[in-house]
């Protein structure tokens, strides 16, 4: 893919919105392994875009299951399905768990083309709970600056997401688009009872005292993400190290909390 990138360009709407600048940066499995040496992290969850096409979902599974399998223990892959082809992505994503995934996601609504409250969601919701994985979305804050690829399914989608599936994990991406917050709301909190939030792209978005902020309001469900290769892991991670957080605290940030979204096995790497 990296090597005919304008085909895939033209082939998913919502990559070509995400990578039409040349400066987008594409990453294979021997750039991540690289940049997780740079960085110093042990293990990393992986996956492939989203891609509406689920042909194109399928070549980037098997292509991160095989460097999961290359590398074991490094690299904790997640599959990507688009829930709107139905009994298909939930066929995918249950190969792909067999095969040693360990969630399901970045699932990405608007590039996909669903909404989260389609009925097409039901069933991989359902395998994913059966299965003890995580789920992990995409959602954006909706206020702020705009950029290539800002959508609209913002913290109400997510939030009305997990009181649906009240027995599905979830991975909100991004802060879950300031859902945290609402974490101090008894009411919500409960709601959010399986909910996680990774730390993806934060440089871009929010200033570093979010995440001091986001672990004192939700101290077991933040999870350092890079959203590498569009921000280096090494820069993101001593970025992290230095925001004020006590060792115990950073401790379940980097790794503490990610061991219980993903069912709280362990990674199967030497750690
Ligand atoms: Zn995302």
């Amino acid at each position: 893919m990296i090597d005919a990138r304008d085909e895939y360009l033209a082939r998913d709407r919502w990559f070509g919105l995400l990578h039409a600048s040349p400066r987008a940066r594409l990453a294979s499995a021997d750039d991540l392994i690289s940049s997780m040496d740079a960085a110093e992290i042990d293990a990393s969850v992986a996956f492939g875009f989203a891609f509406a096409d689920s042909h194109l979902c399928r070549l980037s599974n098997d292509y991160v299951l095989e460097a999961a399998a290359k590398w074991p223990g490094r690299m904790l892959p997640f599959a990507v399905v688009n829930p709107f082809d139905g009994p298909q992505a939930v066929r995918e994503a249950q190969r792909c768990l067999e095969a040693g995934a360990r969630g399901v996601g970045e699932l990405m609504p608007e590039g996909q083309g669903y909404a989260l409250d389609d009925a097409c969601m039901a069933d991989l919701m359902e395998l994913a709970a059966t299965g003890d994985v995580p789920v992990m979305v995409h959602v954006n804050e909706l206020v702020g600056h705009s950029y290539p690829g800002k959508g609209s399914i913002g913290p109400q989608d997510a939030y009305a997401l997990a009181c649906r599936y009240p027995n599905t994990r979830f991975i909100f991406s991004h802060w879950g688009g300031g859902l945290p917050f609402y974490e101090l709301m008894p009411s919500a909190r409960q709601e959010l009872a399986n909910v996680y939030y990774d730390t993806a792209a934060s440089l871009f978005l929010y200033d570093d005292r979010i995440f001091l902020e986001a672990s004192r309001w939700a101290p077991d469900k933040v999870l350092f993400g890079t959203d590498y290769p569009l921000i280096g892991q090494r820069r993101f991670l001593r970025r992290v190290q230095r925001a004020g957080l006590a060792p115990e605290q950073l401790e379940r940030v980097l790794a503490g909390n990610l061991l219980r979204a993903l069912g709280g096995t362990a990674t199967g790497g030497d750690r």
